[in-house]
């Protein structure tokens, strides 16, 4: 499927359109509309019911995302945190050098160096994609979008570029508030902001975009060990290593072959295992669509370690894209902070004074949003369009109908929808057209339950329950939906939940 068709459902349905579109909009802006903020909602959340319950010690906080300069002089934002570009002489078009690279010369070019990128465009001729006019002034552009604060005096600041510092800056008052205890880990689910040079694929590279990340700081010495790690240790991980490029081959290795052969530390690999038990076990996603990507020493960012990506397969914007990632941050940050900032990150423990170590789960929302549509849309021939998005995620919690618009059917399912409401629970109501229709109308924003009051319903107080995927249903009592719908939602099959009925 093409990224055009996913746009035109996106904007059809409400999922997302480009931001400020009366005036034209800006590249790499885009809003969500209704449908989108739910599904983006419900990840959320769905990643913080999961992450945050990893250990008693883990916390979400919600940082500024205005920070003093100095905050990324310590990271080494203002210094590295750059894409190459290159400038055409003749119409001043500025191109992404990589990407350029990567479109003419069919291979990845991430983290190339300016030298690199200069011989090859000589060497292959490569010229302006606009006018074919000749490409100079090869350089980089800081990706931080400066920002004036006040009037007179504006202090120098910047829009975060990863929530991740605003973990770093509070470590040390909230280790004091936890008691002082490793690992904790520090969790932001916010905005982050990055003045790319060419925005593109929708929300996959957007300048303004959500990260969900969890920082957790721990104890270096304790690398190799994770309490929870032999309940991990048969479970096999999906891995593109990078000898496997080639080949295009995805191995899959248990979590004790990946430390003993691969050499990851246990600590790591225990929560490269978390990550996939999220997206294979819990949001069900297919798992030839999921892969570890290890990147090689020249992609790594600056400061990690180890850095394995998630990696899903999106058909429409090409294939495997990175969507999240396992980082090994070392006390790169703390590090920084404490040097620049004058304060003293050391911690004791163990009778030992050191600097924690940071290893870092780091999700791209809005990606993983655009995944779950991309991975969601079925065209059954002949029959349905159909978003099969996995149950936990999927917008409304049910949709709710009469069979017919009389007979005090319409009562009754209003009836139905307070005490869905009064549960907490978000529904769709719809009275308009013919049910056939109403089923393909849900089955197109995804909506995985939907209850209908018949004239059965009438009688002894029982509603059916369909399944969008299998359009087959169930009848329940309608006393009992909210109980009922709760289940189906978490991943229990239809047929444990009431009597089969056609
Ligand atoms: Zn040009």
């Amino acid at each position: 499927m093409s990224a055009d068709r996913i746009l035109d459902i996106a904007k059809r349905r409400g999922f997302f359109w480009q931001s400020s579109q009366i005036y034209g909009g800006i590249a790499g802006f885009y809003d969500y509309a209704h449908l989108g903020t739910m599904l983006k909602r419900k990840w959320e959340s769905v990643w913080r019911g999961f992450f945050l319950s990893l250990d008693d010690n883990f916390y979400e906080i919600s940082p500024s995302v205005i920070m003093p300069k100095n905050v990324f002089v310590a990271s080494g934002h203002l210094e590295s945190f750059v894409d190459p570009i290159v400038k055409c002489v003749k119409c001043k078009n500025v191109e992404r050098a990589d990407h350029l690279l990567e479109t003419q010369l069919k291979q990845n070019f991430e983290g190339i160096s300016i030298e690199d990128i200069e011989k090859l465009i000589k060497k292959h001729n490569i010229r302006c994609p606009k006018c074919r006019g000749e490409l100079r002034e090869i350089g980089e552009l800081n990706m931080m979008f400066p920002i004036e604060v006040g009037t007179s005096d504006a202090a120098e600041a910047y829009l975060t570029g990863e929530t991740a510092q605003g973990a770093y800056v509070n470590f040390k008052l909230e280790f004091d508030c936890l008691r002082k205890r490793l690992p904790m880990g520090l969790a932001v689910v916010g905005k982050a902001f990055r003045n790319e040079i060419a925005p593109r694929n929708m929300l996959i590279r957007m300048r303004e975009f959500s990260q969900a990340e969890l920082q957790i700081f721990f104890d270096p010495k304790k690398i190799n060990q994770h309490p929870d790690f032999r309940k991990v240790s048969k479970y096999k991980l999906r891995l593109f290593p990078v000898k496997n490029r080639k080949k295009n081959k995805i191995n899959e290795v248990s979590c004790s072959d990946v430390v003993k052969k691969l050499k990851l530390p246990k600590f790591y690999v225990y929560h490269m295992a978390k990550v996939q038990q999220f997206y294979l076990d819990l949001l069900k996603l297919p798992h030839k669509k999921f892969r570890f990507r290890q990147l090689s020493d020249e992609e790594k960012a600056f400061y990690n370690k180890y850095h394995w990506d998630v990696e899903l397969d999106i058909e429409s914007v090409g294939g495997f894209k990175e969507v999240a990632g396992v980082h090994y941050r070392t006390d790169h940050d703390l590090k920084g902070h404490q040097e620049i900032s004058n304060q003293n990150m050391e911690v004791s423990a163990d009778g030992r004074k050191f600097i924690p170590h940071v290893l870092e789960l780091s999700f791209g929302v809005d990606r993983n949003v655009y995944a779950l549509l991309d991975l969601a849309y079925e065209k059954e021939k002949g029959v349905r369009d159909v978003l099969r998005f996995p149950r936990m995620v999927s917008t409304f919690d049910a949709a709710v109908f009469p069979l017919v618009n009389k007979d005090g059917l319409p009562e009754k399912s209003r009836e139905l929808q307070c005490l869905l409401v009064d549960n907490g629970l978000k529904v769709f109501y719809d009275a308009s057209g013919s049910i056939g229709r109403r089923y393909r109308r849900v089955d197109e924003i995804g909506v995985a339950a939907s209850f209908t009051c018949d004239h059965q319903t009438l009688k002894d107080n029982t509603i059916t329950l369909r399944d969008r995927d299998s359009m087959k249903q169930v009848r329940i009592k309608l006393w009992d939906a909210p109980n009922v719908l709760k289940r189906f939602l978490r991943g229990e099959e239809l047929p444990k939940l009431g009597k089969p009925f056609k």
